[in-house]
């Protein structure tokens, strides 16, 4: 079974064309200078919807992680086990991705790399960085 591939929307269609390219795009708030992830049309923080792209350094820190045992479908039942990380990146926004290339935890220094799936980029993070 293929596993399940994002579909860009008006807000998030950047995003995954800066993936495609290996560019880890991000929002910022023009009104309070917040950084943000996911893509969205207004501020979390204060509602404005003055908001620009940022093209990250593609490196943070681990804020959580745990370890999936079993797949979430049919489709990722290979993968097990394997880590899932929420990363606070440098730039001040948190995702989440699957760790590549060695056991997290918390505070361990990752960088984003990417990965085909069908005709899709996906960012995910590796150790190191
Ligand atoms: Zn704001």
């Amino acid at each position: 079974m293929e596993k399940p591939v994002p579909r860009p929307n008006a807000d998030s269609a950047t995003f995954w064309e800066g993936c495609a390219a290996h560019e880890f795009r991000f929002q910022r708030c023009n009104s309070c200078g917040k950084a943000q992830f996911y893509p969205r049309a207004i501020c979390a923080n204060c509602r404005g919807d003055d908001l620009d792209w940022e093209v990250s350094v593609g490196k943070g820190a681990v804020h959580s992680v745990t370890t999936v045992s079993r797949g979430p479908s049919v489709a990722f039942k290979e993968d097990g086990p394997y880590q899932v990380a929420l990363v606070d990146m440098d730039e001040g926004f948190r995702f989440m991705a699957n760790v590549r290339g060695g056991e997290a935890e918390i505070g361990t220094r990752v960088r984003v790399i990417y990965e085909k799936r069908g005709d899709q980029t996906i960012p995910q993070v590796e150790i190191g960085g």
